[in-house]
């Protein structure tokens, strides 16, 4: 199963994305965390990546498209994977169709969450998550057992630093600018399907069970 998720910030691809990954088992590939890990580590990338996130801009397509290439090749992308947050630019798209062209992979499906943008600042501001394991979680919505800890872990949760109403709004404009098109590129492709993401957590799984099909 080699899907993509996709959906304008907030909509819930990171949480759905988690359900999926552990129903279907297969490799989570989510450029975010990615890049919030190199800058956990301080690494050249990380702080890199930094200048853009903490604005709400989009990282550079050849910095962000080469960790992806280099995420692909790895042996457990074999049997599937589920890219979320990537590709966010017509340019890494066609970037991707290249890199599983040269693997002799195809897509099978890309999910597309589909949230109001009106409903969406709320989700974004009131996300926490968890600072050890990156859980997700909101603090109305998708509460934590014990307030500011994560039930999975039992560490501590935070605000994310883009998840500010300013940056917010930033990330949910450069989403209609540069990656709506996607919409387009990949209903011409006949890949496309549509999840009403606008439904309690349970329900947006399920259908993007029915969706999916079986279990792998
Ligand atoms: P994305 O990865 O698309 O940016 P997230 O999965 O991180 O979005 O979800 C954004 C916020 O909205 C999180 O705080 C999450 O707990 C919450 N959330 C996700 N799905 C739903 C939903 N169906 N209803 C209400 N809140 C949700
Ligand atoms: P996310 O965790 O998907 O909400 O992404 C957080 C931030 O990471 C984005 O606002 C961008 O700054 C950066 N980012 C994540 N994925 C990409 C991508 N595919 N292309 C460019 N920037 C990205």
């Amino acid at each position: 199963m080699k899907i993509l998720i996709t959906g304008r910030p907030g909509a819930g691809k990171g949480t759905q994305a988690a359900n999926i990954v552990s129903y279907y088992n297969i490799p989570h590939i989510s450029t975010g965390d990615m890049f919030r890990e190199a800058m956990k580590n301080q690494t050249e990338l990380g702080l890199l990546a930094k200048s853009y996130m903490d604005k709400g801009e989009l990282v550079p397509d050849e910095v962000t498209i080469g960790i992806v290439k280099e995420r692909l090749q790895q042996k457990d992308c074999e049997t599937g994977f589920l890219l979320d947050g990537f590709p966010r630019t017509i340019a890494q798209a066609e970037a991707l169709d290249g890199i599983l062209n040269s693997l002799n992979w195809k897509l099978d499906c890309v999910l597309n969450v589909e949230v109001k943008k009106e409903i969406l600042i709320e989700r974004i501001v009131g996300r926490r998550v968890c600072k050890n394991c990156g859980a997700t979680y909101h603090i109305k919505f998708n509460k934590p057992k014990v307030e500011g800890i994560c039930d999975v872990c039992g560490n501590p949760l935070m605000q994310r630093k883009d998840d500010t109403l300013e940056t917010a709004s930033n990330r949910l404009d450069v989403y209609d600018n540069q990656t709506a098109p996607l919409l387009a590129y990949y209903k011409e492709k006949g890949l496309l399907k549509e999840v009403n993401g606008d439904q309690k957590l349970d329900d947006v799984f399920e259908d993007i069970k029915n969706v999916l099909g079986g279990q792998n």
